[in-house]
């Protein structure tokens, strides 16, 4: 067994307790095993985290069948991803066909061979793993190692829909290196990359809240996502980051600004209405970013809190 495997987590539903017993030992030297005895349990497990990296599912359980569970995860975003092998009894093919079509990834008939479960877990689990670090790859920014402007736009997108229904206030920072051509100019395109290498972890830094998202925007441009926050608090993280990358003091002989390395940052704020576009939050801080330029840069510009 590999270390990876020993972090890699099995969700188990049966209602049956012996049954529950018997793969929970097979697995348990293996895998982290949580078990459910129900659908409803089952549900609930997964709105606790770190999520299952797999999921082994009875079809006839009291209550909600198995086919029921598998379409409320294949249902949830958070949860669609976690691949779901039925183990049951019923071996005739609509059911195990059933079972495909509401997303499963495999169908294991009982009695079952302890080896080729193992053999089938292993194989999903490793699966899993792989479009695992695939999705990392897709949403994160090569040179800064922080998030990327596709998942800025997933997660927007997500965060604006729950500051809708729940009313609350979402907050967007974006942040622009000052003179940053000139830099390029003076230092080199090499030490250019250094340096927003450094600017990147410096923001990440000023964020230790773990729902906010710190993402590359674009080029020498960064974006910091902040769900329910308010305007003052949007401004306290806008001013921490401009002290932190102060505080980081690289030289930037050619800045007409300062002798080191400077950013302006434009503060939106919005409680979203309901038919509010969340263009809107970015137009706002792309304003704001405009005016901190015109006004000298190296500060922080905030419009006041719009529920329009
Ligand atoms: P301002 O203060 O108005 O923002 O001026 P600026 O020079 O920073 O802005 P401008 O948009 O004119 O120039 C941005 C520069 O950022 C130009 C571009 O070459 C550089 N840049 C963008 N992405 C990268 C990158 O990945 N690496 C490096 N080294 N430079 C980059
Ligand atoms: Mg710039
Ligand atoms: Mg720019």
């Amino acid at each position: 067994m590999c270390a990876q495997e020993a972090f890699q987590k099995i969700l188990v539903v049966d209602d049956e307790k012996v049954n529950l017993d018997v793969l929970a030992g097979l697995l348990k030297n293996d895998y982290r095993v949580v078990l459910a005895k129900d659908g409803q349990q089952a549900l609930h497990r997964l709105e606790q985290a770190p999520l299952p990296d797999l999921i082994l599912l009875d079809v006839m359980m009291p209550g909600m069948d198995g086919y029921q569970v598998c379409k409320h995860i294949k249902s949830n975003p958070l949860t669609r991803n976690i691949p779901v092998i039925f183990i049951t009894a019923l071996a005739e093919e609509k059911s195990q066909i059933s079972g495909f079509d509401v997303g499963a990834v495999d169908y294991i008939i009982k009695p079952f061979s302890a080896p080729i479960v193992l053999a089938r877990v292993r194989n999903q689990l490793e699966m899993k793993r792989r479009g695992d670090l695939l999705e990392e790859l897709a949403i994160r920014d090569a040179l800064t190692g922080i998030a990327n402007r596709r998942r800025f736009d997933q997660f927007l997108a997500y965060e604006w829909e729950r500051s809708q229904r729940y009313q609350r206030p979402f907050s967007l920072l974006l942040v622009d290196v000052d003179h940053f051509k000139l830099y390029n100019d003076h230092y080199g395109h090499g030490e250019g990359d250094h340096c927003l290498r450094q600017v990147a972890e410096a923001i990440a830094r000023a964020m230790p809240r773990s729902i906010d998202l710190a993402c590359r925007y674009g080029g020498e441009e960064f974006a910091c996502l902040l769900p329910e926050t308010s305007s003052p608090g949007a401004t306290k993280v806008a001013e921490r980051i401009l002290n932190h990358v102060r505080a980081l003091a690289i030289p930037h002989q050619a800045s007409l600004v300062e002798n080191h390395v400077t950013v302006s940052i434009g503060v939106a704020t919005l409680l979203p209405k309901a038919d509010m576009a969340m263009k809107k939050l970015v137009e706002l801080a792309d304003q704001n970013l405009y005016q901190a330029k015109h006004q000298g840069r190296n500060r922080v510009v905030c419009g006041k809190e719009e529920s329009l």
